[in-house]
């Protein structure tokens, strides 16, 4: 396997690649690699870096759902669980919204550690960019409808870490606050 500085710098310019010209949900519509370089940073920090193929796999994490990256790609270019690290967070897109997010919620307790941490990462994240300034109607429902789907998938993944336990919850708090504010 690659040492941990150049697995990690590889997947971050794998998935600038990957996602190029993409753009992502929420504030802005910034570019979709602002969302993996927040997932992998958060990955990186609340594990003081101590697995860099979680951190890898963070930058890759929607690589294969929304590039059509394969599974062998990964393997090859990274390592088995790299790879496997992405596929347990990628949903299979032919099922409708509804019963991805219903699996989602299924699944989630019956997730590795890395994977479990990977989702909570990317539902921070998520979040995060759905709390907007001055949200209209729209965008208050989006992110009250996310957040609580959120917190259902996220419940079934908690008690590997802490810290990004914490993260998450602090999260869920400023989204209702933001909700609050914005409801009057
Ligand atoms: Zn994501």
């Amino acid at each position: 396997m690659l040492p941990a500085i150049r697995l990690i710098s590889e997947a971050a310019e794998f998935a600038a690649r990957r996602h190029n010209g993409m753009a992502r949900k929420g504030r802005g519509s910034e570019p979709y690699i602002n969302h993996l370089a927040e997932v992998a940073n958060l990955l990186a920090a609340v594990t003081d870096g101590a697995d860099a193929e979680l951190v890898a796999a963070g930058w890759l994490h929607d690589s294969i759902e929304d590039t059509g990256t394969t599974r062998e790609e990964l393997a090859r270019e990274f390592s088995e669980r790299v790879a496997s690290l992405v596929v347990e967070c990628t949903d299979d897109m032919n099922l409708p919204k509804a019963v991805r997010r219903q699996k989602q919620i299924a699944d989630a307790p019956h997730k590795t550690p890395g994977a479990k941490l990977i989702k909570i990462a990317d539902k921070v994240s998520n979040i995060g960019a759905r709390i907007v300034p001055h949200p209209g109607q729209d965008e208050r429902d989006d992110l009250a409808d996310y957040a609580g789907w959120a917190e259902q998938v996220v419940a079934g993944c908690r008690g590997i870490n802490p810290r990004l336990d914490r993260i998450f919850d602090d999260t869920i708090a400023r989204a209702r606050a933001a909700l609050t504010e914005a409801g009057g």
